[in-house]
């Protein structure tokens, strides 16, 4: 059953092309919807209205206003949401119906926002050359913003495009994942619904090359925003040197257990963070460094816990681990701990498949050049590491080209200090799981991991330049 097909939408239009593609179900390959292949003529046409959106201007207290009113709508379709969500992303119910309210959140937090652009006053009569004057500055939109983003949160890592982009006055163009652009689609039908007039936010779906080239050779586009994998981030920044860059890309996140910490925590919380939505998050926990007094006792609880997690079909309310996005990424995270296993690693839980979906699985005797350690394995899979000491670990934990979020479960203070102090992340968090976030803190990745800065408020003042103005009689 197809539940929706989704056009290009171009300067407040819905526009159908002839060639289309499929979106189908990863759980089941059921064919879930349709989406319009645009060409560059298409993307181009997108960037010409929101340029023309630039120049006519929106108050921010009208950009607000949609924001707000777009937040209330998601809320009232909060399950069509979900469900769109569950179907073209395969996400177990429980974590979509979570997204949704985060996605809420995000466009509550960009309302907010454009009511508090960033600006100061400059004290001039500091030094004798400013004497008599009176200067501030004043936030001004970048300009035309070009967002790309991926699959694994289709709803509210649209959001955290769209919302802090229009908070700031800057128009977007739209290029969601070829994998989820069901979801992404609804979610420019509501900023319409919510009265965000013609221009200010289209959406183009194709061929990514094709559709990004033209934004990236487009003089009218002035802010590349880009979520996805370190690969393609990296490649788009080169090809367009001269624009203005956010990138959100991956990692191979790290956790460090000390002798100390409370066992039972720290598993409960790699066990979230490193199966939660089949380990499908730039956030998810890969690399578990374990103080080696106590890694027998975190392999057993680990591996019990994650022996009783659900396993399946998205669609049942207790299900934690389903499909990953497609087979090709199934056979290659398969291939992975093969491979790891042929190099001597032992597999502590899961390792098979079951209806088609890769267990969770917990690795140990892992090789440090191993990919599962080394790259992105985007996938449930958490490798356990025994050290010697929060240093040992940390010199391990470092040992990596990503640095998104690291995490340590430790109550010396000593080592807390050393860790939040060393650790080459973009957050440190203690005692909390690592792929915690929440949509109104500050989120960057350092090294291949990123570039660049977002959470709502960061996000608006990365897209405004604080233009100065100064006053004299
Ligand atoms: P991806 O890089 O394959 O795709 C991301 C986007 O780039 C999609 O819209 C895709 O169509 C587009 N794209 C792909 N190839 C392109 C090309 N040659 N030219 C232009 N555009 C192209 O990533 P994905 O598989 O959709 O998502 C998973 C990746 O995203 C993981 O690496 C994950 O860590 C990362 N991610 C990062 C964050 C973050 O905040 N740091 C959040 C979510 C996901």
């Amino acid at each position: 059953m197809i539940v929706r097909h989704q056009d290009l939408f171009i300067d407040g239009q819905t526009v159908s092309r002839e060639a289309t593609a499929e979106v189908r179900s990863p759980w089941d390959g059921q064919l879930v919807g349709t989406y319009a292949v645009g060409t560059a003529e298409d993307a181009t046409a997108a960037v010409t209205a929101a340029h023309r959106a630039l120049a006519d201007g929106l108050a921010p207290y009208r950009r607000a206003e949609v924001l707000g009113a777009a937040a209330r709508i998601v809320g009232e379709r909060a399950e069509e949401f979900a469900q769109l969500l569950l179907l073209e992303a395969g996400k177990p119910i429980t974590a979509a119906r979570g997204e949704v309210q985060r996605a809420i959140t995000t466009l509550q937090l960009s309302a907010d926002e454009a009511r508090r652009l960033p600006g100061e006053s400059v004290q001039m009569d500091a030094f004798p050359s400013g004497e008599g004057m009176l200067a501030f500055t004043v936030a001004e939109a970048l300009g035309v913003v070009a967002a790309i983003t991926p699959f694994n949160f289709p709803l509210n890592l649209v959001a955290h495009k769209i919302g802090p982009a229009l908070a700031a006055g800057c128009p977007v163009v739209l290029k969601p994942s070829e994998r989820t652009p069901l979801t992404a689609g609804l979610l420019v039908e509501v900023l319409a619904e919510a009265g965000l007039p013609a221009g200010w936010l289209n959406l183009v779906t194709g061929d990514p090359a094709q559709i990004v080239r033209a934004w990236q050779e487009d003089d009218r586009v002035a802010v590349v925003s880009f979520t996805g994998s370190a690969a393609v981030g990296w490649q788009i920044k080169a090809g367009s040197p001269h624009k203005h860059h956010i990138l959100e890309l991956g990692s191979n996140t790290a956790m460090v257990v000390d002798a100390d910490a409370d066992l039972d925590r720290a598993v409960a919380a790699a066990v979230a963070s490193g199966y939660g939505f089949s380990g499908q998050a730039c956030v998810s926990l890969q690399r578990l460094y374990v103080h080696e007094d106590v890694v027998e006792d975190v392999v057993a609880k680990l591996g019990a816990a994650v022996a009783a997690l659900v396993v399946g079909d998205p669609a049942d309310e207790k299900t934690v681990v389903g499909p990953l996005i497609s087979e090709q990424a199934t056979d290659r995270v398969a291939e992975w701990v093969q491979g790891a296993v042929g190099e001597g690693a032992r597999v502590v839980a899961g390792g098979g498949r079951r209806d088609g979906v890769l267990e969770p699985t917990v690795v140990t005797d892992v090789r440090a050049d191993s990919a599962l350690l080394c790259s992105e394995v985007f996938g449930p899979v958490v490798s356990v590491v025994p050290v010697k000491d929060v240093a040992a670990a940390l010199v391990a934990a470092n040992d990596s080209r990503f640095g998104l979020n690291t995490a340590i479960f430790t109550n010396d203070l000593t080592n807390v200090l050393q860790y939040a102090k060393k650790a080459e992340a973009g957050s440190v968090l203690v005692n909390v799981a690592p792929a915690f976030r929440a949509d109104h803190m500050p989120y960057r990745g350092v090294k291949e991991s990123g570039h660049g800065r977002e959470g709502v408020k960061y996000a608006v003042a990365s897209l405004v330049a604080e233009k100065l103005v100064i006053l004299a009689a």
